[in-house]
């Protein structure tokens, strides 16, 4: 028996629930849907999503905040993962240059957490990517998305770094990207922990009305051994902590600097 419409037809008039673009709401197909990473290629992001932004949000996106992202953090996924004599980042036109300790050290020197706000937003939306690709509800993204465009002036992120507590166990070599999400109905807080290289620690609030299910998962990528090895997060902010963390910001990037020297030891040891 004939299918009565053609079934190419009948795909276009079921709209898939979710398969707008977060960013304008233009219906994606296949014309206008793209690939968009979790994490930035730049940083050694593998997976890919098609129902997260159309084409032309993509690359504005990847024009402009995910640029900023990857001029400040591609030189360290460069360096752990070269093979050959590394390449210094900006530099190429002069060929390959050895990385030395002197490299390191002026790394060292001229590394600061702050960033431009492109930077941060460019964050925000692997937080956002990573909770969409869940297919968690889209209702509780709206501060979040003001922020990635640009159009909220008080970001709702801050640096996380508890002076006495793990946040999960780190091997001794390892270095991996770590996305995690928690969300509590009886808190009613929905937040996204982030790290990048284990050093570039975040938390990024969604809201504190969150009336979802409760959200506890964890996405880990570990660029040395080039796996996805589950892992446990152990945080459970309460909405106090939550609302302090804006006052302890200034304390919290201070404890991310031995981080951010165990990552320059990592890549000093691979190279020698
Ligand atoms: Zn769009």
């Amino acid at each position: 028996m004939a299918f009565p419409i053609p079934l190419q037809k009948y795909y276009i008039r079921i709209k898939p629930a979710g398969m707008e673009c977060y960013n304008c709401g233009v219906i994606l197909n296949r014309k206008t849907r793209s690939a968009e990473h979790i994490l930035p290629n730049s940083i050694g992001g593998k997976r890919k999503a098609y129902n997260l932004l159309c084409k032309s949000c993509n690359e504005t996106f990847g024009r402009s905040i995910d640029n900023e992202l990857a001029s400040k953090l591609n030189r360290f996924y460069s360096l752990l993962t070269t093979q050959e004599p590394a390449l210094q980042p900006g530099a190429r036109k002069d060929g390959k240059i050895i990385v030395h300790d002197r490299f390191i050290a002026e790394i060292k020197k001229s590394h600061s957490f702050s960033g431009s706000p492109g930077y941060f937003r460019s964050i925000a939306k692997i937080c956002l990517n990573f909770y969409l690709t869940k297919g968690y509800s889209r209702q509780y993204c709206e501060t979040i998305k003001s922020y990635i465009r640009g159009d909220n002036a008080s970001p709702p992120c801050f640096y996380y770094a508890p002076e006495n507590e793990t946040v999960h166990s780190l091997a001794e070599n390892e270095v991996s990207h770590i996305l995690h999400l928690h969300g509590s109905k009886s808190s009613g807080a929905l937040y996204a922990y982030i790290e990048l290289f284990n050093m570039q620690n975040l938390i990024f609030v969604f809201t504190m009305d969150y009336e979802g299910n409760d959200i506890d998962t964890t996405y880990c990528r570990n660029l040395i051994s080039d796996e996805e090895p589950s892992k446990k997060i152990a945080l459970g902010l309460t909405r106090a902590q939550l609302e302090e963390l804006a006052v302890s910001s200034e304390i919290m990037e201070k404890r991310l600097y031995p981080p951010f020297e165990r990552l320059l030891q990592i890549i000093r040891d691979r190279q020698h």
